[in-house]
């Protein structure tokens, strides 16, 4: 029997949106003008509404509407890139810090056996044109499904986005 993905509790507009956008491999105009990530980073300080848990000067990190786990995030660069290399340094580095805090915060709320940590750059690794960077991280435990399974599949999520924003933001360093 198939398991499905049992709660619905979650719908924030810009984060749902950004994930259907996603799946359909669609990232928006160039210039980030129709670009849902650009729009949460947009949508104002963090909070459980807009998902995010962390909003820097130059990158920030919000939990993904239709995680693969619990605690599932993605870490992106404030300005719209499509690639590694348009990234001033400035913004390479504060990208990798923010991701650096999102395993931190992970790890503290989570206590998972382990992480997934990637991105799909270009088509053939899934990625649409043109799109917004992002880095996902997600949680694992021994025992569960691995990666590609469950981006394919679907999962019983034990607790809500909003607790999952409450868990994160807590422990947020
Ligand atoms: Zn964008």
């Amino acid at each position: 029997m198939p398991l499905e993905q049992l709660w619905a509790g979650w719908r924030h507009d810009y984060v749902t949106a950004a994930t259907e956008q996603e799946r359909a491999g669609d990232g928006g105009a160039a210039d980030g003008g129709d670009c849902v990530f650009c729009r949460i980073a947009a949508s104002g300080p963090p909070s459980v509404d807009n998902g995010i848990v962390f909003l820097g000067d130059l990158s920030f990190a919000v939990l993904n509407a239709y995680p693969y786990a619990s605690g599932h995030l993605l870490v992106l660069p404030r300005r719209h890139v499509a690639e590694m290399d348009e990234l001033t340094d400035d913004e390479a580095t504060e990208l990798w810090a923010t991701t650096r805090q999102a395993v931190d915060a992970l790890n503290a709320a989570y206590r998972p056996d382990g992480m997934n940590l990637g991105a799909n750059l270009g088509r053939a690794a899934g990625a649409g044109i043109p799109r917004h960077l992002h880095l996902h991280v997600v949680p694992r435990w021994s025992g569960d499904t691995n990666f590609m399974t469950s981006v394919g599949g679907v999962r019983v999520m034990p607790e809500t986005l909003a607790t999952a924003w409450e868990k994160i933001s807590a422990a947020w360093s």
